[in-house]
C-alpha cells in the first residue's frame, strides 16, 4: 500500500461523502457512505436530512482522514538508508592486515640473538645489545 495524504482524504470526503474512503482504498465502504450521503441529502428535503446530512458528512470526513493515518502508521518502515555504504567497512580488516605487514617489515633481526628489533629501537629487547643502523 502506497502513503496516503491525510488531508486529501478528508477533502475528497468534504467534496462528496465516500470519495475519501475510495482514495484511501476502501470501495466499498466509499460507495456505501456515498449512497448514505445520497440518502441522506435526499431526506434533506423531509427537513430530517438538514440534521442527519450534516452529521454524516462531517463523520465522514474525519473517517477519511483517520483511515489515511492508520493507512500510514501501518506502512512497514522505509528500508533502511545507506545499505550500499556497508563496502567500506568489509574492506577494514584488510587495511588492519596491510598496515601489520608494514610494521614487520620495519622490523630488522637483532645480529646477536637474531630476534626481530624495530628498527626505532635503540636497544635490542631480547638480549640488550645496542641496535646500529
Ligand atoms: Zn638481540
Amino acid at each position: 500500500m502506497e502513503k496516503k495524504s491525510e488531508v486529501l482524504a478528508a477533502i475528497l470526503s468534504l467534496l462528496f461523502t465516500g470519495l475519501g474512503q475510495i482514495y484511501n482504498g476502501q470501495i466499498a465502504k466509499g460507495i456505501i457512505y456515498m449512497i448514505i450521503g445520497i440518502i441522506c441529502a435526499a431526506l434533506g428535503v423531509v427537513l430530517i436530512g438538514f440534521i442527519l446530512y450534516p452529521l454524516f458528512w462531517i463523520y465522514n470526513i474525519f473517517d477519511a482522514y483517520r483511515t489515511a493515518q492508520n493507512i500510514n502508521r501501518n506502512l512497514p518502515p522505509p528500508p533502511p538508508q545507506g545499505t550500499a555504504y556497508q563496502q567500506p567497512q568489509a574492506s577494514q580488516p584488510i587495511m588492519k592486515e596491510t598496515i601489520i605487514r608494514e610494521r614487520e617489515i620495519v622490523k630488522v633481526k637483532c645480529p646477536y640473538c637474531q630476534h626481530l628489533v624495530d628498527v626505532t629501537a635503540d636497544t635490542c629487547p631480547n638480549c640488550g645489545a645496542r641496535e646500529k643502523r
